[in-house]
């Protein structure tokens, strides 16, 4: 569905009124980061975001990324990969230059990721992503190994930059067990921050306004801005 710029405004006027009124009940130095999640929406939607202001936008296929790379080639965008990646679709990412890849989800991926980035001489940003809700459909590293594995990747990886973690919040309606999720993750951060983590991604349509309350410092939103 193609949105026109005025409803897409207030959808977007909604969500960053929720965003500052979380935020700042954490602290009014605490900044949160939108990343626009596209992949539900036609590419003329992510134009019009651009008109109003919107920098960053993600997706979760090589694919699409690419696609949409290209069809808005003329405007100075951020662009995230936030889905699995798979090992076949390494090179292809590398080519498309993202700012950040929000999917790294164990040391197996990182390792061939490094790989490739030698090859090609080039480096990436990424996160590491916590399965912190230990969802069998769902990647990530356990919580309880993903502090280790990321200084592995730090020591072993050199041509990857982390940047920090991304998890998807617990799939239920149980907002406490979503609140734990998010909990977990932030305490890996925290320890990580000392270690030069500087993003804790957290928080989707549903789930953003309590991710950031819990200290999530970047939101993936979707469906929120296009349904
Ligand atoms: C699709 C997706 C989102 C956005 O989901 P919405 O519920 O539509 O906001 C965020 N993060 C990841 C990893 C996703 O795959």
């Amino acid at each position: 569905m193609i949105l026109d710029k005025e409803q897409l405004r207030a959808k977007l006027d909604k969500v960053i009124w929720n965003i500052e009124e979380a935020r700042i009940a954490v602290s009014e130095y605490h900044i949160v980061k939108l990343v626009t999640i596209a992949k539900y929406t036609e590419v003329e939607n992510i134009a019009t975001l651009y008109e109003l202001g919107q920098r960053a936008f993600g997706e979760n296929q090589v694919q699409q990324l690419k696609e949409r790379m290209t069809a808005l080639d003329e405007f100075p965008l951020e662009w995230h990969m936030i889905g699995t990646l798979q090992k076949n679709k390494i090179n292809n990412l590398i080519d498309l230059r993202p700012s950040l890849m929000q999917s790294l989800d164990g040391m197996d991926l990182a390792e061939a990721l490094n790989k490739k980035l030698e090859a090609k001489n080039s480096k990436m940003n990424c996160l590491l992503q916590i399965n912190s809700a230990k969802e069998k459909s769902k990647s990530g590293v356990s919580s309880e190994e993903a502090f280790d594995i990321y200084q592995q990747v730090k020591e072993n990886c050199p041509n990857i930059d982390l940047k920090g973690v991304m998890t998807i919040g617990a799939h239920t309606n149980d907002s406490k067990l979503i609140q734990k999720s998010f909990e977990t993750t932030h305490s890996i951060y925290e320890k990580l921050e000392k270690e030069g983590a500087t993003i804790c991604s957290m928080g989707m349509s549903s789930d953003y306004t309590l991710a950031i309350k819990c200290g999530s410092n970047l939101i993936r939103v979707g469906s929120a801005l296009f349904k």
